[in-house]
């Protein structure tokens, strides 16, 4: 195996810090450094960018993203114990890794980074859909971030990028490609990690479009997409009645077949109601 690094082997890491795999914080550790230097690549041109990694946990994905020649890495990590393990990968790249220890979901990386800035991570399975629909979501547009390279679930991954007609289309997917382009770049058995969880795991990778796809009222376009998918299996002219009592008189005078279930429903037709509830 070629090395990306001059540090030690992951798995050599791991013993001498005692860094055993805790469920409670989602810890599947990735060891093949190989592997850390795709998932890094994955995110495009890492150099003059500045990459926040949530969870880096024992350092594998933080050493791939410095190796490939990110600008800076701040690394956010609630579990203490990992410190002493990123302090070494720091020592080998001065000035470039920043570690933050605390919880992702309530540190505001900001006030550290310059643009242009990219996520990068191996989420902790237990926060990556809030952390994901949070950097969605933002009160402005074009967000603070440029693309996102996250590694999901395969189905959470699925999700994101499903197209209307199948099962895994909802509101991630809505939320995800009205704004983004996304796609999955690579997916992962269980063996590629340590401990293997139960499931398939996939890199989805987000860039940030400009502005919207289509234009709409980012809390309209989330109330309508909620209530319909809140009743997926119902015809939208009963799902949607409690948003307007003469819905079918409006999904018809705008073309969109009252009788038609919300996974049937394209996004710019989504954003088309949108705009018409005004
Ligand atoms: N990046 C490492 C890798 O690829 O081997 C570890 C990935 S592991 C799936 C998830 C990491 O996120 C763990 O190191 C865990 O301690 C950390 N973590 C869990 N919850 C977190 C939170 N709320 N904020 C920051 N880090 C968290």
């Amino acid at each position: 195996m070629s090395q990306i690094d001059t540090l030690p082997p992951l798995r050599d890491v791991i013993t001498r810090h005692d860094l055993r795999a805790k469920k409670s914080l989602g810890q599947n550790f990735l060891l093949d450094l190989n592997l850390t230097a795709r998932i890094a690549r994955a995110a495009g041109d890492l150099a003059g960018a500045d990459i926040i990694e949530v969870g880096p946990g024992p350092g594998g994905l933080t050493r791939g993203l410095l190796a490939e020649g990110a600008r800076k890495v701040l690394a956010i990590e609630k579990d203490g114990r990992c410190l002493p393990a990123l302090a070494e990968i720091g020592a080998v790249y001065p000035g470039r890794l920043e570690v933050l220890e605390g919880d992702a979901l309530e540190i505001d990386p900001l006030t550290h980074l310059s643009p242009p800035i990219k996520i990068v991570a191996n989420l902790p399975y237990n926060v990556g859909t809030e952390l994901l629909v949070r950097w969605l979501t933002p009160k402005v547009w074009p967000p603070f971030w440029t693309s996102l390279t996250l590694m999901f679930q395969k189905e959470v991954a699925e999700r994101i990028v499903a197209k209307p007609g199948t099962k895994a289309y909802g509101r991630l997917a809505i939320l995800a490609q009205w704004r983004c382009d996304a796609r999955i770049v690579l997916t992962l058995p269980p063996s590629a990690f340590t401990p293997p969880p139960k499931i398939d795991s996939a890199v989805v990778h987000l860039t940030a479009l400009p502005e919207p796809r289509f234009p709409a009222d980012q809390k309209t376009l989330e109330r309508i997409v909620a209530t319909a998918f809140n009743q997926r299996r119902k015809m939208l002219r009963a799902s949607l009645r409690g948003l307007d009592p003469q819905i079918e008189a409006r999904l018809e005078r705008l073309g969109i077949r009252p009788t038609a279930r919300a996974e049937e429903i394209s996004l710019e037709d989504f954003c088309m109601l949108a705009r018409d509830f005004g």
